[in-house]
């Protein structure tokens, strides 16, 4: 039987739901071990700790020189890449292009009337590493995930950006991997995979160059590198397991709340899929639903699995108690599933994106419309937002005072400076008053 059911009365029934949706985060001890292992590896043997790792894991004769896609094998990519896929590519990417430029933040100082200058510049980082995940041994390339990491990047202007992925078998990357990052111009691109790349993009190798930013999805050995590394580079985020709430009333058709549900549970059995009705005969049909088409899916094992575990039908007694469901939730995809679901826009709080109407299944966000698909999880949502262009960016701040400034101020901050028991600062300000 998919999904379990709950009945939810209000707020004092959240602290229990909540236990239970975390308790999806379960972090492996011992993968921490062997992550540090592997970075220190990486760090002092550089491209060697590469090969050893890719040829022990993913290509048993991986030589040197694959290390680095060269010309050639990009070009020959595109007759491996099929024409109408490679127009629906371009068209994502111009839509998630258009989308990102929005999000630009201007440099921006004014002028007080005392001749004070005060500003912000916003500026690119210089270099960027986005790791694409394999994809179950390359077979099944994430390219979205490559478009989501690097068109942003792209429109906050950042100039050098490198792709690493693992390779496949046979020591190559998915064509549609090379196809895609030249749609998007990236052609610095690498085969290497797992904490073994995030090593070598955070510390340079002898083949590639440290980054400033890492960005990318991954596996546990992914996330866990990326997690190690904070403060030494930047990185998105650590994304844990995907989620959907999908808010329905009778109006909700049951074959297509059902469909998207399984449209997160296929991702990996810690998704969770979550509906919330307040229509007593919704939540029974879709889980028939939910029967039936998991039965044709070819990830289906998966999705029913995620579902039993982490599937539920929540039965709320009208639509004011599921926003407050949602709002605890904060869930990372939220689709409103009802009558007017603009009305109810101001009431919600928090979510990663919401999908407005019957008519807006997550997938369209996932892969095409232009906002981003990398989102908070797990209740994140409540502090922090998409990946965005403001990822790829960092602000300096700028200050230009003169010698007024310092005779009518210059008192003040020394006093603040002595407070702090910090006589230099004092002084710094003070020999400027002097000369006045
Ligand atoms: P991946 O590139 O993340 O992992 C494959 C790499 O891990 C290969 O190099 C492989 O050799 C290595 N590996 C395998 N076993 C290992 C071990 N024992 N020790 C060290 N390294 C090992 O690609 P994948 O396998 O397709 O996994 C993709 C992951 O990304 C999934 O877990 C998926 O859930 C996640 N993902 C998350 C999001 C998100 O936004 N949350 C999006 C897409 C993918």
């Amino acid at each position: 039987m998919p999904c379990k059911d709950i009945n939810y009365s209000g707020q004092s029934d959240w602290p229990e739901i909540k236990k239970w949706l975390e308790l999806r985060i379960n972090p492996d001890r011992k993968v921490d071990g062997i992550v540090r292992d592997i970075l220190e590896k990486v760090k002092t043997e550089g491209d060697q700790a590469l090969i050893d790792y890719t040829q022990k894991f993913d290509c048993p004769d991986f030589k040197a020189e694959r290390l680095k896609i060269k010309a050639d094998q990009l070009s020959l990519a595109y007759a491996e890449v099929e024409t109408e896929d490679l127009e629906i590519i371009e068209e994502a990417i111009r839509n998630i292009r258009n989308f990102h430029r929005k999000q630009v933040e201007e440099s921006w100082w004014t002028t007080e009337e005392d001749g004070t200058i005060l500003g912000q510049l916003v500026r690119p980082v210089d270099r960027v590493g986005l790791y694409v995940p394999g994809g179950q041994g390359g077979e099944t390339p994430l390219i979205s995930s490559m478009i989501m990491n690097a068109v942003p990047a792209q429109v906050a202007g950042v100039k050098q950006i490198a792709v690493i992925s693992p390779p496949r078998k046979d020591g190559t990357l998915n064509p549609y991997i090379l196809a895609t990052a030249q749609e998007l111009g990236i052609t610095e691109i690498y085969a290497s995979g797992s904490a073994w790349a995030i090593g070598a993009l955070a510390y340079g190798t002898q083949t590639i160059a440290p980054c400033d930013v890492i960005a990318g999805p991954g596996n546990i050995f992914v996330a866990t590198a990326k997690g190690q590394l904070v403060g030494e580079v930047g990185i998105d985020m650590i994304a844990g397991p995907s989620e959907i709430a999908i808010l329905a009333d009778n109006t909700a058709n049951p074959v297509w709340v059902a469909a998207d549900m399984l449209s997160q549970a296929e991702h990996d059995p810690l998704a969770a899929s979550i509906l919330i009705t307040w229509d007593p005969e919704l939540g029974p049909k879709v889980k028939e639903e939910l029967r039936i088409q998991a039965a044709l899916l070819p990830r289906g094992e998966i999705a029913l699995k995620s579902l039993n575990d982490w599937g539920a039908i929540v039965t709320v007694s009208d639509r004011n108690t599921g926003i407050n469901f949602v709002n605890n939730m904060a869930p990372e995809h939220l689709e409103l599933a009802f009558e007017e679901p603009w009305s109810s826009l101001g009431q919600i709080k928090h979510a990663g994106a919401i999908f407005m109407g019957h008519h807006s299944p997550e997938p369209i966000g996932d892969y095409f419309a232009g906002p981003n698909h990398v989102l908070p999880t797990v209740g994140t949502a409540r502090f922090s937002s998409a990946l965005s262009v403001e990822t790829f960016t960092k602000k300096t701040s700028l200050i230009y005072t003169d010698q007024n400034y310092i005779s009518r101020h210059g008192g003040k901050i020394a006093r603040l400076a002595r407070l702090e028991g910090l006589e230099a600062h004092a002084r710094s300000v003070e020999s400027r008053l002097s000369d006045s």
